[in-house]
């Protein structure tokens, strides 16, 4: 158990008007205690709700107008005492109440230590509190929900699931090795490890597949659009922001990338990059060549590439065409409402199976298609998050990837016959690599250093 009381100011996301000022620890009643006005905190109920005033004890100045929760421990989040302080006086008024609960003793806690102690006080595993974190950054609904999910306990449940299966089969084969007497424990086969690895291999290639998509719902689309000078990439951009709403902002403490701008189309969040990084792609094939081009609109996860349908066909869109080939695009013919001049059978010849989706901006045509088509170049239509366990943290995914590999070691050892207490150690190391996840073999370290990713105050 930590002895200090941290606090910080802690915004429940998509809730900009309130603010929150947290206290965590043995402390925070009493604390509180000390700065507010109203009813005796030190004997109201646990989990109650009570208005009051929060004043500077010294001058009995009002800092805020306030509702204060009060919940004992060990019912809260961190396992300790919590104080919420929800305040009504916008951001210089959660100020002023950080700073009173400051003076009075308080700490200001560390990015990420409310969640910390959590996982610390044994509230939450480190996958669920990995998942605070991807709350916190969360661009979307639907990438909420996965994040919601995995606090849930879903992915941890999965991942245990799996080790128990990997342990099993080790404890089977250490049996086999340690007591050859014991003839009522069936003796490990090849084939019985064939059956074992491979079905937890797939079940960790399955996580890994939809991974990608949570990755999106997660960080957002990289979205780039391409086409020559005056097809329309301006248009569209203020189209796609204009009709979708902007998305939810980060709380305080992360830092927000200006330069970029996310959209949620149909649950996907597209992080659009801004005016001035268009204008760059606009000649960026004239510029740097096809095969850097290339190179850069590589890292992009979806490319909008823009033609216009009043206008011929001409070297550089073929260019940009070829620049293209094999990436994920989708070609927009633009201003429709003008006389046809652009060859479309051509562009069906060069677009090959990608989809073409035809637009006025200027009448606001075709957006919807266009719509449809993003959503279904990523999730096959609308994306259900119903039953899927997403995996959507990099550091998950790494490990998952590791322990895929180190399983595929054990299954072509099994193919030329390698002997099974060999094989076991690639058994033993998938059942750690997944025990990381979860935080069962987490070193302290890495512990440290990913709950200093966390945004303050959670
Ligand atoms: P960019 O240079 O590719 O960014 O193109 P802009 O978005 O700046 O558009 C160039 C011009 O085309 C502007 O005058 C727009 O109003 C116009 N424009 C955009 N979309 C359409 C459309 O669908 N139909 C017509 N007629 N004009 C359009
Ligand atoms: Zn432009």
């Amino acid at each position: 158990m930590e002895t200090d009381t941290i606090t910080a100011i802690s915004t429940p996301i998509g809730e900009g008007a309130i603010a929150i000022v947290r206290l965590s620890g043995p402390e925070a009643v009493s604390i509180t205690s000390k700065i507010f006005k109203g009813k005796n905190l030190q004997e109201v109920d646990s989990h109650t709700i009570n208005y009051g005033k929060i004043i500077n004890p010294e001058t009995n100045e009002i800092a805020d107008e306030v509702m204060v929760s009060v919940m004992r421990a060990p019912r809260t989040f961190t396992r300790e005492d919590i104080i919420e302080i929800n305040c009504h006086g916008g951001m210089t008024a959660v100020k002023r109440v950080l700073e009173m609960a400051l003076s009075n003793g308080a700490r200001l806690a560390e990015p990420g230590e409310f969640t910390k102690r959590a996982f610390l006080n044994g509230r939450i595993d480190l996958s669920q509190a990995e998942a605070v974190m991807d709350l916190i950054r969360a661009k979307t609904d639907k990438a909420m929900n996965v994040a919601l999910k995995q606090m849930d306990g879903r992915l941890s449940g999965l991942i245990q699931r799996l080790r128990q299966e990997l342990l099993e089969t080790v404890a089977q084969v250490e049996v086999n090795i340690d007591y050859p007497e014991y003839d009522d424990v069936e003796e490990m086969s090849h084939e019985m490890m064939r059956t074992k690895t491979k079905e937890v291999h797939e079940e960790i290639e399955k996580l890994l597949s939809i991974a990608k998509q949570g990755k999106i719902l997660r960080e957002g689309l990289a979205t780039a659009i391409i086409g020559r000078p005056n097809v329309g990439k301006s248009s569209l951009m203020n189209t796609l922001v204009q009709e979708n709403k902007a998305i939810v902002t980060d709380v305080p403490g992360t830092t927000r990338d200006v330069i970029e701008e996310y959209v949620n189309v149909r649950g996907v969040p597209l992080k659009l990059v801004d005016t001035a990084g268009i204008r760059e792609t606009e000649d960026i094939v004239e510029k740097i060549g096809v095969e850097r081009s290339r190179q850069v609109l590589k890292e992009s996860d979806l490319i909008l590439f823009v033609l216009n349908y009043n206008d011929e066909l001409v070297e550089e869109d073929e260019k940009l065409f070829a620049a293209i080939q094999g990436l994920d695009y989708i070609v927009i013919i633009n201003k429709t409402d003008l006389a046809q001049k652009l060859d479309l059978d051509k562009v069906k010849q060069l677009a090959g199976t990608r989809p073409i989706v035809s637009t006025s901006l200027i009448e606001e045509e075709g957006v919807d298609a266009l719509e449809s088509a993003i959503a279904d170049t990523f999730f096959e239509g609308e994306l259900d998050t119903g039953d899927m366990t997403y995996v959507s943290n990099v550091r998950h995914i790494d490990l998952l990837k590791q322990a895929s590999k180190a399983l595929e070691d054990a299954m072509e050892g099994i193919e030329i016959g390698v002997p099974i207490d060999i094989l076991q150690i690639d058994v033993t190391r998938t059942w750690e690599l997944l025990g990381e996840i979860v935080g069962d073999t987490a070193s302290d370290s890495l512990i440290d250093q990913l709950f200093s990713q966390f945004c303050l105050g959670k």
